[in-house]
């Protein structure tokens, strides 16, 4: 089964065509600044990638754009010979509310359903929502389509996990209470340590550190998402490379009072300038903020870095509370993945927990592969996976179209 993958964000789309049987990868691309002149990057199975700019008006175009480089017309790169081969098409859709605990295949209903869901996600429900409008005007109904959320991998969550200590008539009027996102490559990461431990996905207690642009952590019992940092938002939590994570609420008002600001731009404040961003001035980029720190020894891109691994720190030891002990931590995102400077830094201090890392192990992974860098007697072992959710996203297509769930 050909499963195309689609990604939509605000102005972007990112995607992946995949046989879900094999796993084997035919084409993906991106396009970047969608609403002028865009950037698109096209990567055939085989052959180099392509990059160019092109205007690119709306998520329609972008997906037609994305049909014409993926159907072949003679010469090019084209990976299928007709829209036809395309068997499902799965799509990221950011929020699921409550109603949506597991994955669905997507009719008239669920749409009206999941425009439901925009009040709780106005920046990224929208942006799906067009995504799935212009796959399904440009492949028809007879194509199958699933919605993949990022937030039914933490419906599991216990209610004592995801209500906020605030009057209970919140909750039930208005459905406030933390959600989590990251949900797909959290449910990814767990499902891949168990492969990699040799255990049934079902019997794997661990927690997951998605480290990227956006961070988030999540203690998963028994395969099952138990906790999670992101809330209500995707601002709670960690700190991020422009998101506050947990503050103070108070700050919001004393914020808007002392800047002269509205709530919503006190919102954005902590949304876009905060995180390793607001704190060193500088950047949002990891990668910049360690060579800031090791080329010019610059004091905020330090502070920076340290309250970054501070609060991951933080998360690590509350997880392991809340689990009762871990059999392994697992870090990913581009943070994750590719820094052994930072997983060295949060592992740091933290033996006598049982999180031993093995230096050399650490030092010696290439960035972007995956291993344990753990000691080998480490009691909680340690692992970097790149993350991979358009693949789950496909995987989990395959899965509600075949009736074939995924999580045991
Ligand atoms: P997104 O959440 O947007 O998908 P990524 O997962 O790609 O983002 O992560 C982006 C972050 O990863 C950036 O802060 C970037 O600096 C960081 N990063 C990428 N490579 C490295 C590296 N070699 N060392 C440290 N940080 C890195």
């Amino acid at each position: 089964m050909n499963v195309l993958v689609l990604n939509c964000g605000s102005s972007s789309l990112k995607f992946l065509l995949v046989d879900a049987a094999t796993e084997s990868r035919l084409a993906r691309g991106l396009i970047e600044r969608i609403g002028g002149q865009a950037l698109c990057t096209y990567e055939p199975r085989r052959g180099n990638a392509r990059k160019f700019a092109e205007p690119v008006r709306d998520h329609r175009a972008a997906v037609e754009r994305v049909m014409r480089w993926l159907v072949r017309t003679g010469d090019d790169a084209g990976v299928i010979d007709s829209p036809g081969e395309i068997h499902a098409v799965g799509h990221r859709v950011v929020h699921g509310g409550e109603r949506f605990r597991a994955h669905a295949r997507i009719d008239a209903g669920v749409i009206r359903e999941i425009e439901d869901c925009i009040d709780l996600a106005p920046l990224h429900n929208p942006a799906n929502l067009n995504g799935i409008r212009a796959a399904r005007a440009l492949l028809g109904d007879g194509t199958p389509m699933v919605a993949v959320f990022d937030t039914a991998f933490h419906s599991t969550m216990p209610e004592a996990s995801y209500l906020y200590a605030i009057p209970y008539q919140l909750y039930r009027r208005h459905r406030i209470r933390r959600y989590g996102f990251h949900g797909t490559s959290h449910a990814y990461l767990a499902r891949r340590y168990a492969a990699l431990a040799g255990k049934s996905p079902g019997a794997a207690d661990l927690i997951t550190l998605h480290l990227g642009n956006g961070c988030s952590a999540c203690a998963i019992r028994r395969g099952r998402s138990v906790a999670t940092s992101m809330g209500f938002t995707p601002l709670e939590g960690l700190v991020m490379g422009t998101r506050s994570g947990d503050v103070d609420p108070s700050l919001v008002e004393h914020i808007a009072l002392k800047e002269g600001m509205s709530l919503r731009e006190t919102n954005s404040l902590l949304n876009k300038q905060s995180g390793l961003f607001g704190v060193s001035g500088l950047t949002n980029d990891m990668r910049e903020l360690l060579d800031e720190e090791r080329e010019h020894a610059d004091r905020r891109a330090t502070l920076a870095i340290d309250l970054f691994v501070r609060r991951v720190k933080h998360y690590v030891g509350a997880y392991l509370a809340e689990l009762g002990g871990a059999e392994a931590i697992v870090f990913s995102g581009g943070i994750g993945e590719n820094s052994p400077g930072i997983r060295r830094r949060v592992c740091h201090g933290l033996e006598w927990l049982g999180i031993d890392l093995d230096p050399a192990r650490n030092d010696a992974l290439p960035a972007g592969s995956e291993g344990e860098v753990g000691a080998s007697g480490s009691r909680v072992r340690l692992f970097v996976i790149p993350t991979n959710e358009e693949l789950m996203i496909a995987r989990e297509t395959a899965a509600v179209l075949t009736g074939r769930p995924q999580h045991d």
